[in-house]
């Protein structure tokens, strides 16, 4: 087990990603700390993480309100005394052209997707600082490199995020927290479930490997990210896209 008694707080750990983030690092040892909006799916997450004989805290958080995200960072401490590692994975999608986005549309994607990174990087760096270790791995785009018609504001959160992480890699170094973003392209999630066919098959197309990605293949990057084989890797944008963009 790579990840053995360490503690991981995942965002959005409810389903999709999340989900298979928690899970990927449960199985390596890791006891989880999980948030997300919706509290029933992480109920589900809680008892699969159980029967991996993993302890597990699951608490309902709007990772944009910072008070939320410092509550669940306190609980999580007070209950297993460290966060070795944090996984920004929480995100949402309000997909349109620019002409057509609203304010609301721009500020929930920004406040979701980038603030709320934000807020839970801060809210564990203290105690990783304190610890002089920590693994912090967000979940960033290729549509945050290479922008997308439709989802300035998502590739916007998503470019944003890239700079996050290489600020922070750059200001934590010295306390010995590693900071990495992964840049998933096209995953079978909800998110892209509702493309239609044709759509799906166009995507397919421009994707060397031939296929969407499933959710395993961003948990095993994130596990790796974690362990100590990576320890010598930080500030880094890994892309986990079957080699759309190169
Ligand atoms: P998903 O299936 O929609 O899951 C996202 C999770 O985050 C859901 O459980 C959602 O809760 C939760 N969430 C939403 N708003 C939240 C908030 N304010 N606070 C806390 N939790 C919140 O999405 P996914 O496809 O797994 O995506 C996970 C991450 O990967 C996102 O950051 C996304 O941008 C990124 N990503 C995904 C793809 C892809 O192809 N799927 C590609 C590149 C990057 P609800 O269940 O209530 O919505």
């Amino acid at each position: 087990m790579r990840l053995k008694d360490r503690v991981a707080l995942v965002t959005g750990g409810g389903r999709g990603i999340g989900r298979a983030i928690v899970l990927a690092l449960a199985k390596e040892g890791a006891d989880i700390v999980t948030c997300d909006i919706n509290l029933e799916n992480l109920k589900e997450v809680a008892s699969e993480v159980e029967k991996l004989g993993r302890k597990i805290l699951i608490q309902k958080v709007d990772v944009s309100k910072i008070s939320e995200v410092d509550d669940v960072v306190k609980k999580a401490l007070d209950k297993f005394t460290k966060i070795d590692i944090l996984v920004n994975n929480a995100g949402i999608t309000r997909d349109n052209l620019i002409l057509k986005m609203s304010e609301e549309e721009w500020d929930q994607v920004l406040d979701i997707n980038l603030k709320g990174a934000f807020n839970c990087l801060k809210a564990v760096a203290r105690p990783m600082m304190k610890a002089r270790s920590g693994r912090i791995v967000n979940i960033a785009s290729v549509v945050g490199m290479m922008g997308n018609p439709g989802q300035a504001n998502y590739a916007a959160s998503k470019a944003g995020i890239i700079g996050l992480t290489k600020s922070a890699a750059k200001e934590l170094a010295s306390r010995g927290i590693n900071v990495n973003a992964i840049a998933p392209g096209f995953i079978k999630t909800t998110m892209t479930e509702s493309l239609s066919d044709e759509v799906k098959e166009k995507l397919i197309n421009q994707i060397p490997l031939k296929r969407l990605g499933e959710v395993t293949d961003v948990a095993n990057l994130v596990v790796f990210l974690a362990s100590d084989d990576a320890s010598y890797i930080t500030g880094e944008v890994i892309k986990v896209d079957g080699g759309m963009l190169m």
